[in-house]
């Protein structure tokens, strides 16, 4: 007869059961009180190094939204429905998880964006929580580098009072969006965006900072091994950065790349949140090729948490591979 796995565990459940005795199932029948159930994780950050700089992934929190055929401008909704189906995720709503970073280079602490500040998306509140679950003192922070004005990367600026968070810190924004925020510049291309994406907000609280807003551009080393690449498309002043120390390097992607269970296997694909989608389209391919041809780590604000993979080249185009979580940095 062969091996059946199913019987088996199920008769040995039954007989573990029965070996239990009265005793164990009168006890548990007994109890005063069941265990409550908590329906909450745990404080979620992830700690981890490239070379001799430490990063920590800050968990913001995660919101839901319908899908619908507005999600993707320019690919009918059953082909988006289906890509999610392939990904083994819902096909009626989107999950979209929030994180941003940390990197400690020995000599300064830089935060890369700052989260929602719970003041963007209900559900996206946990980053001053867990930023404090992981040691990190906003005190203690000595710069704050925003990858682009969208209020999920900027509302962390402040607290609930409009107050600054980082009284030590200096605040660096890209140039174009620079401009457009702090000179009050029209952004050439902000016509585009279907929504305000918090650019009044984030103006808002980079004034709270007075004078320790500051721009900074392409090829600029902001921090000791961080140093900053245009990626623009998804705002016009997108930044990404580079993070290399010894021998290894990453890249903090910012939202070149928001869902990789869409955007990583179709980078044609136009997010409605790309405020120019063939740019966004053109920087999500050329990024999508240097991290697959160098083996390179990724970190993007809207993966799954830690928010970390990689990669790779497949035979249908290019495939997302998480970076499994590890317990020493
Ligand atoms: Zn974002």
């Amino acid at each position: 007869m062969p091996f059946q796995s199913e019987d088996l565990t199920r008769r040995s459940f039954l007989s573990a059961a029965s070996l239990a005795g009265g005793s164990y199932l009168l006890g548990a029948s007994t109890a005063s009180a069941k265990a409550p159930q908590i329906r909450r994780n745990g404080p979620a950050f992830y700690r981890f190094g490239i070379g001799d700089i430490e990063l920590t992934s800050i968990y913001d929190g995660n919101a839901s939204r319908p899908l619908t055929e507005a999600y993707v401008r320019n690919v009918p909704l059953p082909e988006v429905q289906a890509a999610f189906a392939s990904a083994l995720r819902s096909t009626a709503i989107t999950e979209t998880p929030f994180s941003f970073l940390a990197a400690n280079t020995g000599e300064m602490l830089v935060l890369i964006d700052t989260g929602s500040g719970g003041a963007y998306l209900p559900g996206v509140d946990n980053g001053a929580a867990n930023l404090a679950a992981a040691g990190i003192d906003p005190l203690t922070v000595d710069m704050v580098v925003i990858t682009h004005f969208h209020g999920d990367h900027t509302f962390g600026l402040t607290d609930a009072a409009g107050k600054p968070r980082f009284l030590n810190a200096e605040i660096l924004v890209p140039e174009i969006e620079h401009r457009f925020l702090i000179g009050n510049d029209p952004l050439p291309d902000f016509k585009l965006a279907p929504l305000n994406l918090g650019a009044s907000g984030a103006r808002q609280r980079l004034t709270a900072y007075g004078n320790r807003v500051r721009p900074y551009r392409d090829g600029q080393e902001l921090a000791s091994g961080i140093t900053a690449l245009a990626t623009p498309g998804h705002s016009p002043g997108h930044m990404s950065m580079r993070i290399s120390s010894g021998e290894e390097q990453m890249l903090v992607l910012g939202d070149v790349i928001t869902l990789p269970a869409l955007f990583v296997a179709h980078p044609g694909w136009h997010m409605f949140l790309d405020q120019e989608p063939q740019l966004a389209e053109a920087t999500r391919r050329k990024i999508l090729d240097q991290a697959a041809a160098a083996g390179l780590l990724v970190a993007g604000t809207h993966f799954p948490f830690p928010a970390l993979g990689r990669i790779v080249r497949g035979p249908a185009g290019f495939e997302y591979i998480p970076e499994p979580w590890r317990a020493r940095a």
